[in-house]
């Protein structure tokens, strides 16, 4: 028997998003009960009230991380336990798995075929590998003289604080708080004020899963209020920071001003797709520009934004993906076959549709899209987007523009093509798209990029670490390789001879 759809503006009517604070346990209004109204970039309606969190909050929300640390509640147990909790914890992500997909629908404007089949149980997974995780990660005995014995282990680093954006708020939780948790540290997050509400139900189900009080707490609020007395805060060893590279740099500099705690940075990106004239299939390589492009609204800060092509095929990649491109049409977010969403907000859409014009003014020529879209309904949307005649200098080439906008840059030999890719601030990702392995692998090798696909663009694991070179940040999320920003290494000698 075949399913009826589900009626999700049905079920959205129903939603009462809660935006209290959760602190120890608890849900609280900010200390001086301020608040800010959060709408949905869906439509404009309001979707509930959130607290604004501020210095007070956060120092009640450290003071119980780390009052939770000290005492071991979590630390100490063993890792067979905590596993068990974070386990379960996926496993409750998963059962709530419409709710907490319609919530990050409704609060940043992705399709919900997206949030509920790519986003919550990305975050379920990354908990559920992380927990797996937990006992595999042994500590090591150094080869020293016959006299003495070395032990190296690693140690929580205590207090971590986890800033993330609104693109993916709960992968983007759930990769701070996979390896946070699993190596019995304490977190406060600080979602973004833009997409708040998923963050906040994720902390209830770690509760339920049977994480003790304190030892995840969230935050909300904007980020030169909570953001920055978070990452000031002496009391805090560590922010795995996720957001643009201008916040990025501001957090570098908080450390310095006060306990020089460590800063892992994940920031933008402005990634090079390389289409060479020798790729097997120029088909498959345009949809797979257009398709990793127009995802998620173009707001991924690993989007394919610089796309590459040989000059001697450049004018039919451009006519594909031209081709392909009313099928990203945005539409309904609530609507199951909807492929492209909402903008985040407002702001998102100006900068969105002002780089549009950049590129118009700089001599780029706009093949399709180019518009907002949808007015009527109140919500923020803009047309897929394709320039073709971009050259490298161009602001469109050199800024994140965070939006559904595919840049066509022609290069004349693989020399360029590599100079070109690695001519940027950001060291995200890049594909390379060549029938020859040799020159896949020499170009590969020879670019300055954190991940390089080769005649792909989509393949993602939590087994695998993500993260940027240069400006892109410094550390990584996901894999084993994750648990080197949560932890500490210590040395113990002991003496076993005479
Ligand atoms: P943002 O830097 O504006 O904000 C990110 C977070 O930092 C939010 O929670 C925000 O409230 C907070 N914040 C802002 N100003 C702050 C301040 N002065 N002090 C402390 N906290 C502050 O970024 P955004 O617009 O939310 O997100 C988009 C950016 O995130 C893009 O640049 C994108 O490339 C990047 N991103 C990177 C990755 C990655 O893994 N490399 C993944 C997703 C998004």
């Amino acid at each position: 028997m075949p399913q009826n759809p589900i009626d999700w503006h049905a079920r959205a009517a129903d939603l009462q998003p809660d935006g209290r604070l959760l602190i120890d346990g608890r849900r609280c209004d900010a200390a001086d009960g301020a608040s800010f109204d959060k709408h949905s970039p869906i439509d404009g309606r309001r979707l509930g009230v959130v607290a604004r969190g501020m210095a007070p909050d956060v120092d009640r929300a450290v003071a119980a991380a780390r009052a939770a640390f000290d005492d071991g509640r979590w630390a100490h147990q063993p890792p067979a336990a905590r596993k068990k909790v974070l386990q379960r914890f996926a496993e409750k992500i998963l059962t709530a798995r419409e709710e907490l997909g319609l919530l990050e629908t409704l609060d940043m404007g992705k399709p919900i075929r997206y949030s509920i089949h790519v986003d919550v149980p990305a975050a379920a997974r990354c908990l559920a590998w992380y927990a797996e995780a937990v006992d595999k990660v042994y500590d090591e005995i150094a080869p020293t003289g016959p006299n003495a014995l070395a032990l190296i282990t690693r140690e929580p680093v205590g207090v971590v604080g986890a800033i993330v954006p609104w693109n993916y708020p709960m992968i983007m939780g759930a990769w701070k708080l996979g390896p946070a948790l699993a190596t019995g540290n304490s977190v406060v997050l600080k979602p973004s004020e833009k997409s708040p509400f998923t963050a906040l139900r994720l902390a209830e189900l770690a509760l339920e899963a049977g994480l003790p009080p304190g030892v995840f707490n969230v935050v909300p609020g904007y980020g030169h209020e909570a953001g920055e007395a978070l990452a000031l805060h002496a009391d805090v060893d560590a922010i795995g920071f996720t957001g643009s590279t201008r916040t990025g740099r501001r957090m570098l500099e908080y450390a310095s001003r006060s306990n020089l705690k460590r800063v892992y940075n994940e920031l933008g990106g402005k990634s090079a797709f390389i289409v060479f004239p020798d790729a097997d299939d120029l088909e498959r390589a345009a949809n797979t520009a257009a398709g990793a492009m127009y995802f998620n609204q173009g707001e991924s800060c690993n989007a394919p934004s610089r796309v590459l092509v040989h000059e001697s095929i450049a004018d039919e990649f451009v006519q594909r993906v031209a081709a392909l491109a009313p099928r990203f049409r945005p539409g309904d977010p609530l609507d199951a076959s909807t492929e492209m969403g909402a903008l985040v907000d407002e702001s998102q859409l100006r900068t969105v549709l002002d780089y549009i014009e950049s590129g118009r003014t700089e001599g780029a020529r706009c093949v399709t899209g180019g518009n907002q879209a949808l007015q009527h309904t109140g919500g923020y949307y803009v047309e897929p987007t394709l320039f073709d005649g971009v050259r490298n200098d161009m602001r469109m080439a050199r800024e994140e523009i965070f939006g559904p906008v595919l840049c066509v840059i022609r290069f004349k030999d693989e020399a360029e093509a590599i100079r070109l890719a690695n001519d940027s601030p950001y060291g995200l990702q890049a594909s390379v798209w060549s029938h020859h392995l040799d020159r896949a692998h020499r170009v590969a090798r020879a670019l300055r990029a954190g991940t390089v696909h080769v005649n792909q663009y989509d393949e993602d694991d939590i087994t695998v670490p993500f993260g940027g070179y240069k400006q892109s940040g410094n550390g990584r999320d996901k894999s084993l390789h994750a648990f080197d920003k949560y932890t500490e290494l210590k040395t113990t000698w002991l003496r076993i001879g005479p």
